[in-house]
């Protein structure tokens, strides 16, 4: 018998920086297109998958407000810069002939939908992929805080969080060579430890609403599906 994947429906979160392959600033299309092709493996085994991609490859508010920009327009700039992502991954998982649907949280109707919860829900049942654009449509939250908000909303199994590491340690393992991994841990200590998982914000939503969270590394092929289909990576982070 065929394998069968661990969650029915799953939201996966990637930076920007994660697009962007060994480039200094926009899209690495190969890396674009690998994971398309992943995500049309886990569409093809049946799974449920709403996406939400950050700008930071762009454009960071926080970023431009350093230079002398208003906060607020910075972050429009890069809600913008997400939903730029976006096309470009809506495009290679067309191209590969995968249903997908953005949907966006600002209003751009001659380019796409705008978000609307049911819509978004349809989409998944009927087996669209849904990438959710222009992060919670709000100055001062983060890409991570859009995707709690919408993993809790769209009621995935799990939230996937795509990094450069395999998962969450006790001190970054890229400076320290006796940083240990977690194999799983609670949210609340990752909020008093600091582990930098993802802001406060997020984690905050998650714990409240006991979403679950896997912190695995994108860059490794194929570590995605075998996250879904239950093996034993990266980090989970629970309730
Ligand atoms: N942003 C925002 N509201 C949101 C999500 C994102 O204002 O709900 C802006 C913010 O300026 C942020 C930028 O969009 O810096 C890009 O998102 P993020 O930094 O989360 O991207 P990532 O680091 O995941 O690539």
């Amino acid at each position: 018998t065929k394998p069968k994947p661990r969650y029915r429906r799953i939201l996966l979160k990637m930076s920007g920086e994660a697009l962007m392959g060994n480039q200094a600033f926009g899209l690495d299309p190969k890396v674009v297109n690998r994971i398309a092709d992943e995500v049309r493996q886990l569409h093809e085994a049946g799974v449920q998958v709403a996406i939400v991609i950050g700008g930071g490859n762009l454009f960071r508010g926080a970023q431009l407000a350093a230079l002398g920009m208003e906060r607020v327009t910075g972050d429009h700039m890069g809600m913008l810069a997400t939903l730029m992502n976006s096309l470009a991954m809506q495009d290679a998982l067309e191209q590969i002939g995968v249903p997908v649907r953005t949907v966006s949280a600002l209003r751009v109707d001659e380019i796409c939908e705008p978000y609307i919860r049911r819509r978004a829900i349809r989409h998944l049942e009927k087996g669209n992929v849904v990438i959710s654009a222009a992060g919670t449509g709000n100055p001062f939250f983060t890409t991570d805080s859009a995707a709690s908000l919408r993993a809790i909303e769209l009621e995935v199994d799990a939230m996937f969080k795509a990094t450069k590491v395999d998962g969450i340690y006790t001190k970054d393992p890229n400076r320290y060579d006796d940083a240990v991994k977690y194999h799983d841990l609670s949210y609340q200590k990752a909020l008093t430890d600091n582990l930098g998982v993802m802001d406060a914000t997020s984690i905050v939503m998650c714990r409240d609403n006991h979403m679950p969270l896997i912190v695995f590394d994108m860059t490794k092929a194929g570590e995605i599906i075998r996250a879904v289909f239950g093996e034993d990576v990266g980090t989970i982070v629970h309730a």
